[in-house]
C-alpha cells in the first residue's frame, strides 16, 4: 500500500477537499526540499485518483483492479517521466511521449495521470514543448510536476500549475517517525534531522554510504588546510572520490556552523552538535570575513554541481581547497 508520510497530512486533505468539490486543476506543482517525500506523495495521490472503489475516498482502497495494477507498477493510466540518467536532463522525446499520452483516452474511463520528476530537469526547449499541454490540458488529464527548486522553473510553467508546498518539518511527530526508522544507531534522530535541515528522508540517508564519516574526514581535512604546507591537490582528489556534491553539501553545513561559532561563540546554535569541540578548534585561527567569502564560493559551486551544466569536478574542488586560506586571491 502506498501511504503518505505523517508530515504530509495537511497537503493531502487540501487536495481531497478540492477533489470533492470538483475543483482540482489539471496541473499541480508539488514543491519542497529533497527528502520531504514528494515522489511518494505524488504516487499516493495518483493511485487515489485512479482507484475504482469509492467506498473510502480518503485514500486508494489498495484492492480494486486499478490499485492492484498500480501497485504492480504497470497501470496504463499512469506515466512517469524522469531523467533516464540521474542528474541529467529530461529529453524532448520524453515530453512528446507525455503529450501524446495525456491526449489519448484513458483505459479505465478515469483520469490519466502523468508525473514529471523533477520538473527542473527540463531545459528551456523541453519546458516550451510542455507549455501548450499546460495551457490547454486534455479533459481528464492530470499532470503532477515535482520540484525541489521551483524558482529555477520558467515562470510560464509555474504560472500554469497550482502549487502545493511541502516544507521541512520539526516536532515530536517527525522525530518519532525518524526514530522508528533508524533502529540501532549511535546517532540521535534529533541530530540527523538537524543535519538534514528537517528533511526526514534525507536524515535517513545520512546513515547510508558512510555519510557521517565523510563529514569527519572533511573537518579533518579543513584542519590540515589551515596549516601551512597542506597538500591541496591530494585533498581535492580525495573529496572528488567522496562525491563532489555531497562534499560541497557538508562544507556548507560546516561553514555555516563556523560562522555561527565565530559570531556568537558558546551561545551558537550549531547544527553539527556532536562535533562542537572539533569545530571550535577549527574556527580559532580563521577569519570571519574569509569564512563568509568561502561560504559564498562553496554555495555557488554547490549550485553549479546540482545544476544541469557540465562541469569539471576536480578543478571545481581544487578551487574550493585553494581558496580556503586565501578567499580573496583568486577570482
Ligand atoms: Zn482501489
Amino acid at each position: 500500500m502506498l501511504d503518505i508520510y505523517p508530515w504530509q497530512k495537511q497537503q493531502w486533505h487540501h487536495l481531497l477537499q478540492m477533489q470533492h468539490q470538483q475543483r482540482l486543476p489539471h496541473a499541480l506543482l508539488f514543491s519542497g526540499p529533497e527528502g520531504t517525500g514528494l515522489n511518494q506523495f505524488a504516487q499516493s495521490f495518483a493511485m487515489q485518483l485512479l482507484c475504482l472503489s469509492k467506498k473510502d475516498s480518503k485514500q486508494a482502497c489498495g484492492t480494486c483492479q486499478s490499485c492492484q495494477l498500480y501497485l504492480a507498477g504497470n497501470h496504463p493510466d499512469k506515466l512517469m517521466i524522469e531523467p533516464e540518467d540521474s542528474g541529467k536532463q529530461i529529453k524532448i522525446a520524453q515530453i512528446r511521449e507525455l503529450i501524446e499520452y495525456v491526449s489519448l483516452k484513458s483505459f479505465s474511463g478515469n483520469t490519466k495521470v502523468a508525473i514529471l520528476d523533477p520538473a527542473e530537469a527540463m531545459n528551456r526547449a523541453t519546458a516550451n514543448a510542455l507549455l501548450k499541454t499546460l495551457e490547454e490540458p486534455p479533459p481528464q488529464s492530470m499532470l503532477l510536476l515535482l520540484s525541489h527548486r521551483p524558482s529555477s522553473l520558467p515562470i510560464t510553467i509555474r504560472s500554469r500549475c497550482q502549487r502545493i508546498e511541502f516544507n521541512t518539518m520539526s516536532g515530536p511527530e517527525v522525530t518519532e517517525w525518524v526514530n522508528s526508522q533508524i533502529g540501532d544507531t549511535e546517532h540521535s534522530a534529533e541530530l540527523l534531522l538537524q543535519l538534514s535541515y528537517g528533511a526526514p528522508l534525507k536524515s535517513l540517508e545520512l546513515l547510508e554510504d558512510e555519510q557521517l564519516e565523510q563529514r569527519s574526514i572533511i573537518i579533518k581535512d579543513l584542519k590540515q588546510l589551515s596549516k601551512t604546507g597542506a597538500d591541496v591537490v591530494k585533498i581535492a582528489a580525495k573529496w572528488q572520490e567522496l562525491g563532489c556534491t555531497s562534499v560541497l553539501g557538508w562544507l556548507l553545513r560546516i561553514i555555516q556552523d563556523l560562522v555561527r561559532l565565530k559570531l556568537v561563540k558558546d551561545k551558537a546554535n550549531i547544527v553539527n552538535i556532536d562535533m562542537k569541540q572539533d569545530l571550535q578548534d577549527l574556527v580559532k585561527p580563521l577569519d570571519l570575513r574569509a569564512l563568509v567569502q568561502n561560504y559564498d564560493l562553496v554555495h555557488n559551486k554547490y549550485q553549479e554541481s546540482v545544476g544541469l551544466m557540465n562541469y569539471n569536478e576536480l578543478s571545481l574542488l581544487e578551487e574550493v581547497v585553494i581558496r580556503w586560506n586565501n578567499p580573496e586571491t583568486v577570482k
